[in-house]
């Protein structure tokens, strides 16, 4: 059996995945050892509460926290977040939920913080407060939407986020002061791996990674790290207990995966991996940069924590536009998928290197160069 059986089997065919570990293009490609690691896992029975404590204490090692704990992706952690900040270690509260009668259920955020996964912070019955506006926000507004009914603040990492808000250090001074905690979504931060203890180190009190992201674990998990107690908040809302999030479960073999992939991804040298994938992006550069009317260059800064092809079209581009050429090297074989920013509109396109494996950076460079030197014949 293969992989290519598997789908062939199915009648669907394989991309290319050019875009980075992205859910919906099917993720990161775990290493061999992580595949192993479940295989193993599979043979043998726990108590799951063990596993899970004892697998948290390790990836609080590993990553350099406090404490951690495992959850399905970074989304489940967004969810047990909320719900720790809700019912902390109270059963009944914790047993009631997502039914928030008799408990705070707000949870700040500045407007420039709203992302596509917030609403992950809703499931277990929390609302929304929103602060600010999109582009910036104040302290003290911030200190003016505290009432009884808070639970929380909720702050998010990522090139998404709007960079004129308030600063997360000054978020955390806020809301130690009225005794809330500070849920930090940083998801899609990794590399660099000094991240891992970053925005902890800023004071967060619950910080969401990926697990299927640029680690490379199992693609449905994920984990959280911070102080003690919260960690400990999160876990008892957690699967594999009867609560609000006990759809999020993750296997044992998951769990196994996720160790072994975390224990990889923080001993690997950083410095040599940059530079393997720079110079992988340099050669899909090369081979366009000198097709009229586009801008290539590799770029590796906030919003590509990887070396990343960045390609714009300029105003004197006169091919097709930034959706229909992603669209031509995904439907066309081989299939490519690469990714098209929105932000808001669409104004780029790149070439991530992670999930690409061996051969398949010269098919990815190639491919695009004729799409793009078709695109300006074709018109
Ligand atoms: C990717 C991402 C998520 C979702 O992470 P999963 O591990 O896929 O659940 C949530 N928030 C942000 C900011 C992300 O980038």
């Amino acid at each position: 059996m293969s992989g290519q059986s598997i789908i062939d089997n199915l009648g669907i065919t394989k991309l290319i995945n050019a875009g980075g570990p992205n859910t919906k293009h099917s993720g990161s490609r775990p290493r061999p050892e992580t595949i192993r690691a479940m295989k193993a896992m599979s043979e043998v029975f726990v108590d799951m509460e063990e596993l899970l404590i004892a697998a948290g204490r390790r990836i609080a090692d590993l990553t350099g926290n406090e404490a951690a704990t495992i959850t399905s992706g970074a989304s489940g952690g967004l969810v047990v977040q909320a719900a720790a900040a809700m019912a902390k270690d109270d059963p009944e509260r914790i047993y009631q939920l997502p039914i928030t009668d008799g408990i705070p259920n707000e949870l700040i955020i500045q407007r420039g913080h709203r992302f596509i996964y917030d609403h992950l912070y809703l499931v277990p019955g929390a609302r929304f407060v929103e602060v600010g506006r999109p582009t910036d926000c104040t302290v003290d507004e911030l200190a003016g939407a505290i009432t009884q009914n808070t639970a929380g603040f909720v702050h998010l990492e990522s090139p998404f986020k709007e960079h004129l808000g308030v600063p997360l250090n000054e978020l955390v001074d806020l809301a130690h002061s009225h005794n809330l905690p500070v849920l930090a979504d940083g998801a899609s931060m990794l590399p660099p791996r000094e991240n891992l203890t970053k925005y902890t180190g800023q004071g967060a009190d619950l910080v969401s990674f990926s697990g299927g992201k640029a680690i490379r674990g199992p693609q449905s998990t994920g984990f959280l790290v911070g102080k003690k107690e919260w960690i400990e908040y999160a876990r008892l809302n957690n699967a594999p207990n009867p609560v609000a999030a006990r759809a999020q479960k993750v296997s044992k073999e998951e769990i196994a995966g996720l160790l072994t992939a975390i224990e990889l991804f923080t001993d690997i040298d950083e410095e040599a991996e940059t530079s393997k994938y720079r110079e992988q992006m340099n050669f899909v550069v090369d081979q366009i940069v000198e097709i009229p009317g586009i801008t290539a260059k590799v770029v590796h800064n906030y919003d590509h924590y990887i070396p990343h092809a960045v390609i714009r079209l300029n105003n004197d581009w006169a091919g097709h536009t930034y959706e229909e050429i992603a669209e031509k090297m995904k439907r066309t074989k081989p299939r490519v998928y690469i990714r098209v920013d929105h932000r808001p509109h669409p104004d780029r396109m790149w070439i991530d290197p992670l999930n690409l494996q061996e051969g398949e950076l010269e098919i990815v460079a190639n491919k695009l160069r004729t799409v793009l030197i078709e695109s300006i014949d074709g018109k």
